[in-house]
């Protein structure tokens, strides 16, 4: 009997196996990348794997959102649930999958550091703005979360925002957070620097000098205010833009009860990817991502330096969670959240 229940704990369902003979494509090494390695045994039901640089072993699914999962079938079933349903609270997925807060709220940041990077250089016209929202420290042991809490007269202190930059090229709006505090040339410089490499066109829809320093040498329009502006393709380009960030603020204000700042990039990451593609977690795209697992684990360390480099706001508190392994793999600039 004991023999019959643990093989049965042991046999992969369908879909799993599925995941893992076409879904999951085995092409480089995950920690170096090495295009070079070679079939090293087996693990369970799929190859393991070794590779001829690092030396180190793998299995297909290593670094990926599923990687080190012991309830790999529910984190599927989760992932059905955000890939038709969005996200859901945590509560009502608690519910609906019988886990617990913890795992859930770990899931939905794997998936939402599988949000495809659409990382492209601009070519051509773009659109940019940058609006703020309320510093979070939301779910942070011994502090209070004070985005709702506060006074009037806080709301329209610098120090206490968030600070995205939002640009709009082609059909595609990419939201940056930048600083906590007031946004200066620095930070700008920052976050659009290499992809303004190659734009001719640059339109800023609000006032802000230090966008001048910035791309001095490019051909800037500063357009304010925007209803000034005798282009009806030009002011539908703007309202799509003004309102993508509206709309953000709303969802995550209303629908996500806040967001704490060291996961506003995520969110919003998501956010802009579906209003232009559909999100499939658990497709080839989503699943191939091996920085998924590393970034995950490393997310309070990416927090710590935004906020100690970027920032008016003192890093406090630290966030103290143990992970049974942590890579430390060579990550590309673009696979850091922000
Ligand atoms: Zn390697």
């Amino acid at each position: 009997m004991k023999k019959a229940i643990e093989k049965s704990i042991n046999k992969p369902s369908k879909k799993l196996l599925k995941i893992y003979t076409q879904t999951l494509v085995v092409d480089a090494c995950p920690y170096c990348k090495s295009k070079k390695f070679y079939v090293h045994g087996k693990y369970r039901f799929t190859n393991r794997y070794r590779c001829c640089s690092c030396r180190k072993t793998f299995i297909p699914s290593t670094g990926t959102s599923i990687h080190y999962l012991h309830k790999k079938d529910l984190f599927l079933d989760f992932a059905e649930i955000v890939r038709h349903e969005g996200i859901l609270t945590l509560k009502e997925v608690c519910k609906r999958l019988d886990i617990a807060n913890l795992t859930a709220f770990d899931w939905r940041h794997k998936l939402l550091n599988s949000v495809p990077k659409i990382n492209k250089t601009f070519n051509h016209k773009i659109l940019c703005t940058d609006f703020s929202i309320r510093f979070s420290q939301k779910g942070r042991k011994g502090v209070r979360d004070e985005s709702y809490h506060s006074s009037a007269n806080s709301y329209f202190d610098l120090s206490n925002l968030s600070q995205i930059i939002s640009v709009l090229d082609g059909k595609y709006i990419d939201n940056k957070l930048s600083t906590v505090g007031p946004l200066t040339d620095k930070h700008i410089r920052r976050v659009l620097e290499q992809k303004l490499k190659t734009v001719n066109r640059f339109i800023y829809l609000c006032k802000n000098e230090s966008y001048k320093k910035t791309i001095s040498s490019k051909t800037i329009e500063f357009i304010q205010p925007v209803k000034i502006i005798d282009d009806s393709k030009f002011e539908q380009k703007a309202e799509k833009i003004r309102k993508n960030n509206f709309d953000l603020k709303i969802w995550i204000g209303m629908n996500m009860k806040g967001v704490a700042t060291k996961y506003l990039q995520l969110y919003s990451n998501y956010f802009c990817y579906r209003k232009i593609y559909s999100f499939n977690p658990i497709g080839k795209k989503c699943l191939n991502l091996r920085y998924v697992w590393s970034v995950f684990t490393l997310m309070e360390n990416f927090y710590k330096t935004f906020i100690i480099n970027h920032t008016v706001k003192d890093y406090i508190l630290p966030t103290k969670r143990k992970w049974k392994t942590s890579f430390n793999y060579s990550l590309a600039v673009s696979e850091i959240p922000y």
